[in-house]
């Protein structure tokens, strides 16, 4: 089960949520902001060369990247532009990087999924504090529906965000059950736990919604048993990603090292850091 050339407990970790993203596309204020990160540069760096980042990723231990993409033009600076863009970007090595991709909200058509689908996008980001819009809103239900048919999963950011623009009113994650119910096939992951207000509701979601998924990412690791108390418990429907270069994220490997730290079992430890990532990708 475990291989010695990965060097994180011997698992071949997913990442299942990094920004490789179009920076050169963000607003000055959120420029401002994912600079505070002192590792950005090298992000930067990657976004021009995926051979770049793929080295990256076997020195810090990690052998798949999901690399969330999506549409919030007015917040962030980016749009659509981004799906072709990321879609070309994991060409590089399509078995390590899983392009997720977005839709604008006045644009969520199934046609617009289906053209994600075509471009080789394997999941739907919905940014709902970046793209201000409830995640049971209407006006998404039709993408809902064509990535349920498509077999896609829809990953909703929950909780807060600290770029400039964000509309904090849409970091609670209890509407996602609404979701969860009317799709009751298509795979709901809940983005960051609702961290840091609202983790009791994404739980509860969890508990009831056997279609719903918890990411970790963008949680201090060593912070997450306050979070979500018993990892165990938790570590079918648990996935593994570091939100880096995202604000406070310090790296890929050293968020694992942090997460490995925690002592969990074996068992949870491959569940949570590939296992259920790659199961859900089918
Ligand atoms: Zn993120």
């Amino acid at each position: 089960m475990t291989d010695a050339r990965w060097r994180h407990a011997g698992i071949p970790v997913v990442d299942g949520h990094v920004h490789v993203n179009r920076f050169d596309l963000m607003t000055p204020a959120a420029q401002t902001t994912i600079r505070s990160n002192a590792t950005f540069p090298l992000m930067e760096r990657f976004v021009a060369s995926p051979e770049a980042f793929l080295e990256h990723m076997d020195r810090e231990g990690v052998a798949q990247s999901w690399l969330i993409n999506y549409c919030a033009k007015k917040v962030m600076g980016y749009g659509p532009e981004v799906n072709e863009w990321v879609a070309n970007y994991v060409e590089a090595d399509p078995e390590r990087l899983v392009a997720v991709g977005g839709v604008e909200v006045d644009a969520a058509s199934e046609e617009s999924i289906e053209r994600l689908h075509d471009l080789g996008i394997q999941a739907l980001k919905v940014h709902t504090v970046h793209q201000h819009v409830s995640p049971d809103d209407q006006r998404l239900e039709p993408a809902f529906a064509a990535c349920e048919r498509l077999g896609m999963p829809v990953i909703f950011h929950t909780g807060t965000s600290r770029f400039p623009g964000s509309d904090n009113r849409f970091a609670d994650p209890a509407p996602i059950a609404a979701v969860c119910a009317r799709h009751p096939k298509l795979r709901i992951i809940l983005a960051h736990g609702g961290r840091p207000d609202h983790t009791q509701t994404a739980l509860a979601i969890l508990s009831k919604h056997p279609n719903a998924w918890l990411d970790l990412s963008s949680c201090p690791p060593r912070r997450l048993p306050d979070y979500f108390g018993d990892l165990e418990a938790l570590a079918p429907r648990t996935l593994w990603g570091s939100d880096w270069p995202g604000p406070g994220v310090p790296g890929m490997g050293p968020n694992i090292e942090a997460f490995l730290a925690l002592g969990l079992s074996a068992k949870a430890n491959r569940a949570i850091l590939r296992d259920n990532a790659m199961a859900l990708l089918r």
